[in-house]
């Protein structure tokens, strides 16, 4: 296939993945093949990273046909990019050390001005002999020095969506890359001009687009998928029940059944991703939360419409 910008899906390696991630990693697939584009995954393993873990859900991905079309990459070995990035950022000036613990800032934030969930930028100005001070027995965070105070992305979904940016942080206090910066700099690297991904990460588009334009990179777009939900309405999770691919074959719901439920709660054919990508059309893609039943999950793979084909010579012995 020409080359012609890529998708992707990036789980964090913290164990199996459950329907609702699968969901979401089929959506990355159909978005990235009907516009004609690579299919890359790549491993977020920073952080939360559990042994095992990545050939696991490199394993579930490939049951249901998802795989990467190059090697896999993985963040924990592109600190050289990382660096070079955060170099960049440093010799522009757009970082300050932080010396805040996570209390500080949750203190300094639910002051009565302050904005929610946003950095109050206590240690933005510091004075040359407190830093020294402070840096006295504490490794400090970088954080951006942000001159803006909103930046806007297009969501296929969503639409406009305006968010705050803030002076996130871009190297932690222990040294590790921070989420935000390292998913600008690998989406960037690997050539990736379209992200899909859950929209619980939507609001953090706007500061990763905006991060992108002060390294020079281009921002990709964007489509953010709704998640899947307990019927309470809270996103669904492991401990919820028979969610993964394990536990679902355990109940006698192969790979492909349980690609024929993601499929049909989307709305599409259900019998293999070729036959969903044939009738996909991001449009019609439901826009609300995917409510999962655990107990009747499996049972929902018995509705005939919705069996992948068999093939001919089990139909007619
Ligand atoms: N690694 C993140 C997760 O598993 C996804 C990040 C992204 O898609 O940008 O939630």
């Amino acid at each position: 296939m020409a080359e012609t910008g890529a998708g992707r899906f990036a789980p964090s390696p913290s164990g199996r993945l459950h329907v609702g991630n699968l969901r979401t990693a089929v959506l990355a697939w159909l978005f990235a093949r009907s516009t004609g584009r690579r299919f890359l995954i790549r491993v977020e393993d920073l952080d939360r990273a559990r042994a095992g873990a990545e050939a696991e859900q490199l394993t579930e991905l490939s049951a249901l046909g998802i795989r990467s079309d190059s090697p896999v990459l993985r963040q924990s070995e592109q600190t050289d990019r990382y660096t070079a990035a955060l170099d960049l950022l440093i010799a522009r000036g757009l970082t300050y050390e932080c010396f805040c613990t996570r209390r500080d800032v949750a203190e300094a934030a639910s002051a009565p001005h302050a904005r929610p969930g946003s950095y109050p930028g206590t240690c933005r100005d510091l004075g040359d002999g407190e830093r020294a001070r402070r840096r006295d027995g504490r490794r400090p965070a970088l954080r951006l020095r942000s001159e803006v105070a909103a930046w806007v992305v297009e969501d296929v979904l969503a639409g406009r969506v305006s968010a705050p940016v803030d002076d996130i942080v871009l190297r932690r206090n222990d040294g590790v890359i921070a989420y935000n910066l390292a998913v600008v700099v690998d989406d960037a690297a690997q050539g990736i001009d379209q992200v899909v991904r859950g929209d619980d990460l939507l609001t953090a588009a706007p500061q990763q687009s905006h991060l992108a334009s002060l390294l020079g990179l281009a921002a990709p777009s964007y489509a953010h998928v709704p998640l899947a939900v307990t019927a309470g309405g809270r996103r669904l999770a492991k401990r919820d029940g028979a969610v993964t691919l394990e536990d679902l074959a355990g109940q006698g719901c192969t790979a492909p059944a349980v690609l024929g439920i993601i499929l049909s709660s989307l709305g599409l054919p259900c019998g293999s991703l070729d036959a969903a990508l044939a009738a996909f059309d991001p449009g019609r893609l439901p826009r609300h939360p995917w409510v999962v039943d655990p107990a009747t999950l499996s049972s929902t793979a018995v509705d005939p419409a919705c069996k992948p084909s068999a093939p001919t010579d089990k139909v007619h012995p």
